[in-house]
């Protein structure tokens, strides 16, 4: 079998309805894997999608405002070899004026959900001596500091440090942790700033190649983790971002 196949392998992603999350839904099917398609509300087109490319997958209703409880719909998954943590919300409003509201629903979601998925997630693998990737998706901003977004930030920095602890704790049973930090991507989440001509022309004129992320630009990148051709990958984070780290 290709080193870069999924065949066998059945795989969650959260956040699966739409964006970057459903590009990787279709992207680790279009690899072999079976993909559940977590989401707050219905992935019925994720998992249309997926079909259509003659993959195999299944939607599941997980909400990560309630971290627990969407930990606890994990564990009742069956056995799983991937977990994609995608789900991400982002509240802009200046740094002195932010509420703890926002600092909370942030956290939640973006912080303490990757923590408690991936601790069911390993629990599971560590209890059937399996093998497992955990993908977690960072953001420019687990380097930089960004502007009014401070939850956020905090946020993502967190997952950089959590997908190395991760890495550290799990290797050796052969569960590895890594994360994909997208640049400026083409989605809901980013709609803010590409709607504002100012910000935008400033984003592209530092991006070096020259435009904006495509969701399947990420996916690509998570399918390769996921892989047995990454199999000595863990603890890193990879920048895809058409170079803006690199500037
Ligand atoms: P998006 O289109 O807004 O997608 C975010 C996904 O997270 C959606 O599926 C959303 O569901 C889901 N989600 C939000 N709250 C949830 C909850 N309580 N429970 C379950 N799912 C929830 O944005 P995106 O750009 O694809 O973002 C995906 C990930 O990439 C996020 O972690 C984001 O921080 C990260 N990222 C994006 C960019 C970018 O440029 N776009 C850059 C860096 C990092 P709903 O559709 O129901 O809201």
């Amino acid at each position: 079998m290709s080193v870069f196949s999924l065949n066998g392998q059945r795989a969650v992603v959260t956040g699966a309805n739409t964006g970057i999350g459903q590009a990787i839904a279709v992207g680790l099917a279009e690899a072999g894997a079976h993909v559940i398609a977590a989401g707050r509300r219905s992935c019925a087109e994720t998992v249309a999608a997926i079909h259509a490319v003659g993959g195999s997958a299944e939607e599941c209703v997980m909400d990560l405002a309630d971290p627990a409880a969407g930990a606890a719909v994990l564990s009742q998954l069956g056995d799983l070899d991937i977990l994609v943590n995608n789900a991400g919300i982002i509240r802009r409003e200046d740094s002195v004026n932010y509420s703890e509201a926002d600092w909370d629903d942030v956290m939640d979601v973006n912080l303490k959900a990757v923590f408690v998925l991936s601790q069911a997630f390993a629990k599971q693998a560590l209890a059937r001596g399996a093998a497992g990737r955990i993908v977690n998706i960072a953001s420019l901003l687990s380097f930089q500091g960004g502007i009014r977004v401070p939850a956020y930030t905090a946020s993502k920095h967190g997952v950089a440090g959590l997908t190395k602890i991760f890495a550290n704790e799990w290797a050796a049973q052969n569960i590895n942790a890594n994360a994909v930090a997208p640049g400026y991507i083409a989605t809901n989440n980013t709609e803010a700033l590409r709607n504002d001509p100012q910000r935008a022309a400033d984003i592209l004129g530092r991006i070096p190649a020259g435009r904006w992320g495509d969701p399947t630009d990420i996916a690509g990148a998570v399918t390769f983790l996921c892989t047995p051709a990454a199999k000595y990958i863990t603890g890193t984070i990879l920048n895809v971002d058409g170079g803006w780290l690199a500037r």
